[in-house]
């Protein structure tokens, strides 16, 4: 199970960036996203899309998220632009484990650093937590998250010009 933890979530500041890693967490592969704030908003943004597209996306806010990384039975990745080569570490990772992805919004705290497996840069220039889960999570998986089937109410089907939706409401 990949699991994706967002701690430093300020409601009135992140609400936009914080709805992208969680909808990036749930079309890249991911499980289920926790967000150290309590914000209903967001929780409500996430079920609606996972009622209308699918999948068993899961979303909880308000954790306390020392509790989440001590009692931890995985793997812990925090994504850091201080952190390794993303090439180098990718592979040392045990798929086999149940993964914890954090990523931060303000500054991160040290003691994060310390209780992280891996501390993986994508890239050392600064950036975007949404970018730099999309990146990992397009590795972690090797892809496999493109083929990934959601069943959702409304189905999306790729084409080169104009849109084509299957609304299995109708
Ligand atoms: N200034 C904050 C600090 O020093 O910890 C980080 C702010 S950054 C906008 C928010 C988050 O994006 C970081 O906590 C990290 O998870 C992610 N991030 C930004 N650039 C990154 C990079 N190059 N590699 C990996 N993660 C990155």
């Amino acid at each position: 199970m990949i699991n994706i933890l967002r701690i430093g979530h300020r409601i009135s500041r992140d609400k936009r960036i914080t709805t992208h890693v969680a909808l990036v967490a749930r079309a890249f592969g991911a499980d289920k996203i926790f967000i150290d704030t309590v914000d209903k908003k967001i929780e409500e943004t996430i079920r609606s899309t996972c009622d209308r597209f699918g999948g068993n996306f899961a979303i909880e806010t308000g954790v306390d998220k020392k509790k989440i990384i001590k009692n931890w039975d995985g793997t812990i990745v925090h994504l850091t632009m201080y952190g390794d080569e993303l090439e180098k570490s990718i592979n040392k990772i045990d798929k086999k484990k149940d993964l914890l992805v954090i990523v931060g919004a303000e500054k991160v705290p040290p003691h994060i650093y310390e209780m992280a497996d891996f501390n993986i840069s994508i890239g050392n220039q600064p950036h975007s937590e949404v970018a730099a889960l999309a990146i990992f999570l397009d590795r972690y998986t090797d892809g496999k998250w493109q083929k990934k089937k959601f069943n959702g109410k409304i189905e999306i089907l790729p084409c080169d010009k104009g849109k084509k939706v299957i609304s299995k409401d109708k």
